[in-house]
């Protein structure tokens, strides 16, 4: 399921967190090799992906929104 990205924050370990639409957060760690996404070390990159979607497998899982942990 394809969800926009309504907003960031950062995780306990400072990894970033992208807040989706749907209620559910999702990391989004920039770890080259595997998970290269520079984009999220910089507010304009942050800023750049508002409005864009992730997959969502919480919500293809029907999983519990994530925004009561917070
Ligand atoms: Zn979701």
């Amino acid at each position: 399921m394809e969800r926009r990205i309504a907003g960031f924050h950062q995780d306990d370990e400072l990894h970033w967190v992208a807040e989706l639409e749907c209620g559910h957060n999702q990391h989004v760690r920039h770890t080259p090799p595997w998970r290269n996404r520079p984009w999220v070390t910089t507010p304009e990159g942050r800023a750049r992906m508002l409005g864009t979607t992730l997959p969502c497998r919480k919500c293809d899982q029907g999983a519990p929104c994530d925004r009561v942990e917070r």
